[in-house]
């Protein structure tokens, strides 16, 4: 009861008048909501990582870490939500439904680190139009005002892993070349040449998210986290903002990140070669120093209808960078269409003719 009653006096309440403290992306602190007051978070940047293993033990920080925070189940949607112990009442940052303590959902692995947000929100709401109006074939109407009703703060988890790698690989590319006969007549050809060779390379902060709400896809989208402005995961820093418990196992997220090596591995073999296709391609690859940290990332949602349609909309909560669905506006594609159209119907009038 007596350590209970720290942690509330430590995280929640303001020492100068007793107000409810939220943490503050301006002052990077925690701030009273009532005398603005500013309590500092000691900020601490060193950041190891953990060997991998297949089923991490908890480290001995775990016990008070399930003693600060509960999981939370929207009966709703289905998201898992980390809160403070001491946060009473709780709505799901991704439908407003009410959530309900889970008791069956293991609190599991602390997060390692966090990366805090870091806009205003009013810094939110201007970086939003700004990225959405870089989109393509949005509709004019949007791009002029696009709709912020409902933006929700969200720290999505994700694994960062590291390892370095050793690939042989082989394959046959294709390559096109020209040739002019006796006539001047322009000739086409195709050869192919097989490939062989061994790539090394290191491979840092592989991020892989394992959130129930957004894919990996918008994601990558989003992604990149500098990971040089995370910080120690402390649970000041959660203050007012949602946590999302992690949804897919460490291992689940392992496989992931190793099929994002492998591809960073065969674009690094490829680009040593000029060619037009690949015939075969196969490498296979020794991982080593493999290591891993659960990291907390910012997010913002946007979830809005436009004509009638459900779009929900993300925004990187470090840099602005935003992804996930948007509306197309249907007149902008098709006249798109035909231009690329006009331009192809053009160049082969231009060959025909020139031929
Ligand atoms: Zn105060
Ligand atoms: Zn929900």
């Amino acid at each position: 009861m007596e350590e209970e009653k720290q942690i509330k006096n430590e995280q929640e309440q303001c020492p100068s008048c007793g107000g409810r403290l939220r943490y503050s992306p301006e002052a990077g602190a925690l701030k009273c909501e009532f005398c603005d007051n500013i309590v500092e978070i000691e900020r601490l940047k060193n950041q190891e990582k953990h060997n991998y293993v297949v089923n991490p033990k908890d480290d001995e920080q775990h016990d008070s870490y399930a003693a600060q925070s509960k999981v939370f189940k929207c009966s709703s949607c289905g998201s898992n939500i980390v809160l403070n112990a001491l946060e009473v009442s709780a709505t799901c940052p991704y439908c407003n439904s009410p959530c309900v303590i889970d008791q069956n959902v293991d609190i599991g692995l602390k997060p390692d680190y966090i990366i805090p947000f870091k806009f205003s929100t009013t810094q939110v709401k201007e970086l939003y139009t700004k990225g959405m109006r870089k989109k393509w074939f949005i509709p004019n109407k949007f791009k002029k005002s696009p709709p912020m009703d409902h933006i929700k703060g969200i720290y999505i988890p994700t694994f960062a892993f590291d390892s370095h790698s050793e690939s042989d690989y082989v394959g046959v590319l294709e390559e096109d070349y020209t040739t002019t006969d006796s006539e001047g007549r322009t000739q086409h050809h195709t050869r192919s040449f097989p490939i062989s060779g061994h790539v090394s390379l290191n491979h840092k902060d592989v991020m892989v998210e394992t959130s129930t709400h957004i894919t990996q896809k918008t994601f990558n989208e989003i992604k990149p986290y500098k990971t040089e402005d995370a910080v120690k995961y402390k649970p000041q820093f959660i203050l007012g903002y949602s946590v999302e418990h992690y949804e897919k196992s460490l291992a689940d997220c392992k496989k992931t990140s190793d099929n994002m090596m492998e591809q960073a591995i065969r674009s690094t073999a490829l680009s040593r070669y000029s060619y037009d296709r690949v015939q075969s391609y196969s490498q296979t690859t020794k991982f080593s120093d493999e290591k891993y940290a659960y990291y907390i990332v910012p997010t913002y949602r946007f979830n809005y209808k436009y004509k009638d349609k459900d779009y929900t909309t993300f925004m990187n909560g470090q840099t602005g960078k935003v992804g996930g669905g948007v509306p197309r506006s249907p007149i902008k594609i098709t006249l798109f269409v035909l231009m690329i159209l006009l331009i192809l119907g053009g160049l082969i009038a231009l060959f025909v003719l020139t031929d």
